[in-house]
């Protein structure tokens, strides 16, 4: 895998038995794409709890005892942007849920084969983009627009305004210190209502200065410029001589 796809990071983590915990993989150019263009945002899943009365009394003691912004998005501090549930994630274990009864390496190859197509599919798309923020982007910049046409601009001083919506809320949009606050910069990364409605005000059309670099065209092309390579056949596969060994996981039967 990392000699045929540079850059990729494998980690395997065994139990004091020698026994296999987990397998992590990070593609090299995954890696890259995330680094360089991507969002900074991470979703992890794992063990679900269904439902507080499954909740024993030791892991709810542990719950209590951390700080909520770790384990609860509600009170999670940094940038959510659209991202407000694991939903994406549930996505790839739906996708995957015949594969993860395959055996391990064959799972491995199913994601891998997969990111290969994703990617594969996605430089295609972006190949037919003409706009300079992507067309998503651009949809949701123009459902944005729709409801301030009756909005009332107020300015307080050259670079800060106060937007008044149709139901007489009061929005302060402050572009030296680049705050709005509505907070939907925070949370999106991209113009709302607000910012475009004072935007517009003054003769200045395009909102590209306050759109998060991640959501122009050019960034999602960047992204997948690079190719996901398959593996040759496990006869050619170079074998190290520190080749780990470990055992099969014991398995619960669910
Ligand atoms: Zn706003």
């Amino acid at each position: 895998m990392v000699k045929h796809n540079p850059g990729t990071v494998t980690r395997i983590r065994t139990d004091d038995d020698d026994l296999f915990k987990f397998v992590y993989i990070a593609l090299g150019c995954s890696v890259q794409a995330f680094i360089k263009y991507c969002r900074p945002t991470l979703i992890i899943d794992g063990g679900y709890l269904k439902g507080e009365f499954k909740v024993n009394a030791r892991v709810w003691e542990y719950l209590q005892n951390i700080n909520p912004e770790t384990r609860a998005r509600t009170h999670f501090p940094g940038n959510r942007y659209f991202l407000m549930t694991s939903n994406s994630v549930e996505s790839i274990n739906s996708m995957s849920r015949f594969a993860r009864k395959m055996q391990i390496l064959m799972l491995i190859e199913y994601f891998r084969a997969t990111t290969q197509q994703w990617s594969f599919q996605k430089r295609n798309v972006v190949a037919e983009a003409k706009t300079t923020l992507t067309p998503w982007t651009e949809m949701i910049i123009k459902a944005n627009k729709k409801p301030c046409n009756n909005w009332m601009v107020y300015p307080i001083s050259n670079s800060r305004f106060e937007v008044k919506s149709s139901t007489h809320k009061s929005v302060i949009v402050d572009f030296q210190q680049r705050t709005y606050t509505c907070r939907r910069w925070k949370i999106d990364g991209l113009p709302c209502g607000h910012v475009i409605k004072v935007l517009t005000m003054n003769h200045y059309e395009d909102c590209f200065e306050f759109t998060l670099k991640a959501y122009f065209t050019e960034t999602l092309r960047k992204t997948y410029e690079d190719s996901v390579n398959p593996l040759p056949s496990p006869s050619e596969w170079a074998i190290p001589d520190d080749l780990m060994i470990m055992k099969p996981p014991i398995m619960e039967r669910r």
